[in-house]
């Protein structure tokens, strides 16, 4: 058999076992994850009332019950077991662990209450163990900062009423937290043009449907260009008839500059490109900007994402996914470019007689280090679906002892 590793359950690393397990006969796939869940961001970053994206889970899932993969839940590699442990016990290494550090603008006041990236708000709005919920309240106006379709996510969440949340998974803690702002007004700000927005006009439509909200240019003038994004902001601009309770205003080619407040977000300043600043008055504010890699045990990245070429790092060694490429395209990006990395695989591939699946039960065992496999994530899963209750389709659990409990699976490692 081939033993392959695979670091990270995301759609790069489940679709890069569906390919391999199609290209190579032989081939043996263990799939780590830190988290005791699978599917990375389509579980804690993809909109909790975008159910219809996050189906996608069911054929990541198909790829984890497949006879010849192996999950290895609440396995973190760097800290539970060595990235070198892991080339010396299988054939074939691979990253895709993703990019889960927001990016920083670098400018002052990033740090005050009130201000924090969309990996940190996303993440803790799907119930992610690791996130905490933003330690503010009475937030009447808020920012956004950043043209992608994450920004628009960001201003949806906090714009839709509790009602058009219903069905969704969002979290109830996150439901509570939203239902108490008495949130007005929301902006979301580009640094360039509309023309060079990053939304998708299907998401940004959206935002003109929403019960409470009304999405307004600040300056219709400056829409310049024909493309589908500027269409609907055109359409925004034309449509004022609505008398809503909130109001969402699109900034274009304003710079953030500053955070400012004294003990917590008072408002975000910017500079406009004749050099001009302006604030705008905000309690929240949500950076929208990218993410980067974390470092995976010995592996390091550079400039957010693990150097390579093609997906290759080194012999034996190769990297999928946002960790390849950095943040950018959707979850279908990374199943074209697995079945790429796939090929080149199965090309370079040799059996080197390692112990892979059976070597690295053995020396978790012996760290005792408790994993999650296929049966207890399906436990765990089964247990959040039995829990939902009211109209929500899912109650997640969010902290790693709930999840541990649902999936009978081991008890938690000592301190
Ligand atoms: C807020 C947000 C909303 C999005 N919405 C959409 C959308 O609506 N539609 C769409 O098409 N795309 C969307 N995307 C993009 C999509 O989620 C990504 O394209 C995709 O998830 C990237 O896949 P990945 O496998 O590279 O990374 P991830 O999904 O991040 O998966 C990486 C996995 O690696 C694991 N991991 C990391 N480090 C370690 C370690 N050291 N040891 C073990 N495991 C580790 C993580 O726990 C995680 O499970 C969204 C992204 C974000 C951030």
């Amino acid at each position: 058999m081939k033993q392959m590793a695979i670091i990270g359950s995301g759609p790069a690393g489940c679709y890069l076992a569906d390919s391999l397990l199609r290209l190579i006969a032989d081939a043996s796939i263990d799939i780590f994850d830190r988290l005791p869940v699978p599917f990375g961001l389509v579980r804690y970053g993809v909109a909790p009332d975008h159910q219809g994206t996050k189906a996608v889970a069911r054929v990541l899932d198909r790829v984890l019950s497949r006879d010849r993969v192996s999950f290895f839940g609440n396995v973190d590699v760097g800290r539970d077991i060595r990235l070198e442990e892991l080339m010396s016990l299988y054939d074939v290494v691979v990253l895709a662990t993703g990019a889960s550090r927001d990016r920083r603008l670098n400018i002052p006041g990033e740090e005050l209450p009130g201000a924090l990236g969309s990996g940190a708000f996303t993440g803790w709005y799907n119930g992610h163990p690791a996130q905490q919920p933003p330690a503010i309240q009475c937030v009447r106006s808020a920012v956004v900062i950043g043209n992608g379709n994450v920004a628009i996510d960001v201003a949806r969440i906090l714009a839709k009423t509790s009602a058009e949340l219903a069905g969704s998974d969002l979290s109830p803690d996150a439901m509570s937290w939203l239902e108490s702002q008495p949130i007005e007004t929301i902006h979301i700000v580009g640094r360039r043009t509309a023309a060079d927005a990053k939304f998708t006009q299907h998401e940004l439509a959206e935002l003109g449907t929403l019960q409470r909200a009304r999405p307004i240019v600040v300056d219709p003038t400056g829409l310049s260009g024909n493309g589908a994004v500027v269409e609907t902001l055109r359409n925004f601009a034309q449509n004022k008839s609505r008398n809503v309770s909130l109001r969402i205003y699109f900034h274009f080619n304003l710079t953030p500059i500053a955070f400012l407040g004294d003990d917590r977000l008072g408002a975000v300043q910017f500079r406009s490109p004749d050099g001009a600043t302006t604030e705008i008055s905000a309690q929240f504010a949500v950076t929208c900007i990218g993410y980067e890699t974390r470092p995976c045990g010995v592996a390091n990245p550079t400039n957010g994402i693990f150097p390579n070429e093609e997906g290759k790092i080194k012999d034996r060694l190769y990297v999928a996914g946002w960790a390849k490429r950095g943040p950018s395209g959707t979850i279908p990006t990374n199943r074209g470019e697995a079945q790429f990395l796939a090929q080149k695989i199965a090309q370079e591939v040799l059996a080197g007689a390692r112990p892979g699946r059976a070597g690295v039960r053995q020396l978790l065992e012996h760290r005792q280090i408790c994993w999650v496999d296929y049966a207890a994530w399906r436990r765990i899963d089964a247990a959040e679906l039995a829990r939902a209750g009211g109209q929500r389709c899912r109650t997640k659990f969010t902290s790693l002892a709930e999840m541990l409990d649902a999936a009978q699976a081991c008890q938690l490692r000592p301190a």
